[in-house]
């Protein structure tokens, strides 16, 4: 653990957030929210082959939320669907503090973001790009708030 480099990581990301741009010619797009914090986004995602090819988001909101949706265009980018939806699996752990430090070392980059699971609201808002992804990758629904999916995401509210 290594807390400042961790927090260098969002500050960058939340500066120069990669993949922030529109992308018009998408297959899938979702509107997340986060009214908890404010935080709102819109997800972009080409799919081929079941893989995403791409994958971009633009929003606003706090620099946990932006810098986490920079990490996951990041480390999604050429993945399959099973292999984002394991690594959601895993983030979802790591931010709601009950992954195994051994295992948080998969997660590369991505592991900026484990703090928040001392912080249950900001989990909310690490969680909102994935949470777009995800509902993205399983259908064509437009829009995903965290509010709807609360309960599952202060899980780890007692860890
Ligand atoms: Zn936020």
């Amino acid at each position: 653990m290594n807390d400042s480099l961790y927090q260098e990581i969002i500050l960058e990301h939340n500066r120069k957030p990669r993949n922030f741009r529109e992308m018009p010619d998408a297959d899938r797009m979702v509107e997340g929210r986060n009214p908890t914090c404010g935080d709102s986004l819109t997800l972009w995602v080409r799919l081929a082959d079941d893989r995403v090819v791409d994958v971009s988001f633009k929003g606003q909101g706090c620099a946990i939320s932006k810098a986490s949706a920079s990490l996951m265009t990041s480390a999604v980018k050429g993945k399959t669907r099973a292999e984002a939806e394991d690594l959601f699996g895993r983030f979802h752990r790591l931010v709601t503090g009950t992954l195994p430090e051994a295992e948080q070392q998969s997660l590369g980059s991505l592991r900026a973001l484990g703090g928040v699971s001392r912080f249950p609201l900001r989990v909310k808002c690490a969680s909102l790009a994935w949470h777009a992804l995800h509902s993205a990758l399983a259908s064509e629904a437009h829009e995903v708030s965290t509010e709807d999916v609360g309960g599952e995401l202060s899980s780890g509210e007692g860890a």
